[in-house]
């Protein structure tokens, strides 16, 4: 049964539903027919012996006109005759009737079943039963009240057999079409079923391609309609298109990554070449190793940056968020961070006091580390680092503005790309991941990355918490 297909099992249930359903269904009917039919011929009896009662009339002597021109039957009967009505007749819709004496002779008439009701008493207006061969038969009498009359009986007879013939033809008939259509049903139901399930046999093929490591911009072809089944492959195509969208993102980032790390290698093994060429002086040497070692130290800051990255999105479970008092933090970074003095820049800060978040303290620092080095980086000689830290209307704020060289409102969306430099003059150690991690950590804590800056005036980046991720 597990083997079986969800279609085969749906049509499977259904046929036996169907077949239960249909059975029932023809067994209470024929019952039901039965009863029916069975009351009808007890009626039809009950009927056809009342009916024919009155159809017997006495008379003490006949007339020979009497005898004329009439289709009525005469039965010498006591010191009269009997006239019987051309109406009643042997046997009128499989019912027999016969005239009686009390004591038992058959005067008129016929009953086949005359020996078997023999022994039967005559009983007025009621409904008796006899078997014979295992076929019951109904037995009605009436009594004549008409004078004259006095020791005769009527009898009818029939069988409860009859009509069973037509019953026995429609249940044939049944047994053929039902049969029939219960297969008509079963093929019907099988093959609507095959059609709306046509969108998981796709998806399972969808999966299974690329599994084998198909193409991963392979979709399922969902077509019209809002069922659950359209429903999942529609969900399916949404996440295809995420994997095929991290895929491609993580393809990108390799390619970067190696074409970063190129670059400081190539100045590493043309130093070295340079300096094996031929004998230098010490002093070109020590310039050799200070080459190597600048660019050791940035492919040291590039792989850890690229760790920290890949932790970040495959290890969240290291960066456990906690209740954080972004207040002291924010206030010990910018003290450290106040001493650099980098060009002659000055940082303060107004730290709105008691403010904590549900963060990752590490991450956090990493965040306002990696905001304030950029405005070090980017700011005027003698310029001025502001850092605020503050409730706003929807949430918290955390700024850092400086006065430095602004930012060209084409670059402000690329600048949050990985790897992406616009001022490789001055990024100097700078990996381009710097911006991308801060905007990835603000993302980690449910907040987002906002940015001000004109060319040449400063540039503002603020991280903004929303209320609902702050802890109550
Ligand atoms: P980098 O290691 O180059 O600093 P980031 O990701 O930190 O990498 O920044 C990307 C680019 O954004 C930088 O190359 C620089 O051009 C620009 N940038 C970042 N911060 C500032 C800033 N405060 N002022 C002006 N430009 C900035």
């Amino acid at each position: 049964m597990e083997k079986l297909s969800i279609r085969a099992k749906i049509t499977l249930w259904f046929a036996v539903a169907l077949v239960l359903v249909v059975g029932l269904t023809y067994g209470i009917v024929f019952a039901a027919g039965r009863q029916v039919l069975q009351k009808s011929i007890r009626d039809n009896l009950v009927e056809t012996v009342s009916r024919n009662v009155v159809e017997v009339e006495y008379h003490a002597r006949i007339e020979d006109e009497d005898l004329q021109d009439t289709p009525n039957h005469f039965v010498r009967y006591g010191g009269g005759f009997l006239e019987v009505d051309d109406a009643f007749l042997d046997e009128v819709n499989q019912v027999y009737t016969a005239l009686y004496q009390a004591s038992g002779g058959l005067l008129y008439g016929e009953n086949p079943i005359a020996w078997a009701t023999a022994g039967l008493e005559f009983a007025d207006g009621q409904l008796q039963t006899v078997s014979v061969d295992g076929v019951k038969y109904y037995v009605y009498d009436a009594k004549p009240v008409q004078e004259g009359m006095e020791d005769l009986w009527l009898r009818g007879v029939t069988s409860e057999v009859q009509g069973q013939v037509q019953l026995t033809n429609i249940s044939r008939l049944s047994l053929v079409v039902l049969p029939l259509l219960v297969l008509a049903a079963v093929v019907g139901g099988y093959l609507i079923a095959r059609r709306m399930l046509r969108p998981i046999q796709q998806l399972s093929e969808s999966a299974a391609q690329i599994h084998r490591g198909g193409d991963l911009k392979l979709r399922i072809e969902v077509g019209k309609g809002d069922d659950e089944v359209h429903r999942l492959a529609r969900s399916f195509n949404q996440m295809f298109e995420r994997l095929d969208h991290a895929f491609q993102t993580e393809q990108q980032f390799t390619s970067d990554a190696s074409h970063e790390l190129r670059t400081p290698m190539s100045v590493i093994m043309a130093q070295c070449e340079l300096s094996l060429e031929e004998p230098q002086s010490a002093a070109e040497y020590v310039e050799a190793l200070e080459v190597i070692q600048r660019q050791g130290r940035k492919m040291t800051k590039l792989i850890n940056d690229m760790l920290d990255f890949t932790r970040l999105e495959m290890h969240a479970e290291r960066y456990p968020l906690e209740a954080t008092d972004l207040s002291g933090l924010t206030e010990s970074i910018c003290a450290d961070m106040a001493l650099i003095r980098d060009q002659d820049i000055a940082l303060t800060w107004e730290v709105e006091p008691g403010i904590a978040v549900r963060g990752n303290r590490d991450l956090l620092s990493r965040m306002l580390t990696n905001l304030i080095s950029n405005a070090y980086r980017y700011g005027r000689p003698g310029g001025h680092i502001r850092v605020s830290l503050g409730r706003t209307g929807g949430g918290i704020e955390l700024a850092v503005a400086d006065d430095g060289i602004g930012i060209a409102p084409e670059e402000q969306e690329k600048i949050f790309r990985r790897f992406y430099q616009s001022d490789s003059s001055r990024s100097g150690a700078g990996t381009g991941l710097g911006l991308s991690m801060v905007q990835e950590i603000a993302r980690f804590h449910g907040g987002e990355i906002r940015l001000e800056s004109a060319p040449g005036q400063g540039s503002t980046f603020t991280f903004f918490l929303p209320e609902k991720n702050l802890p109550r």
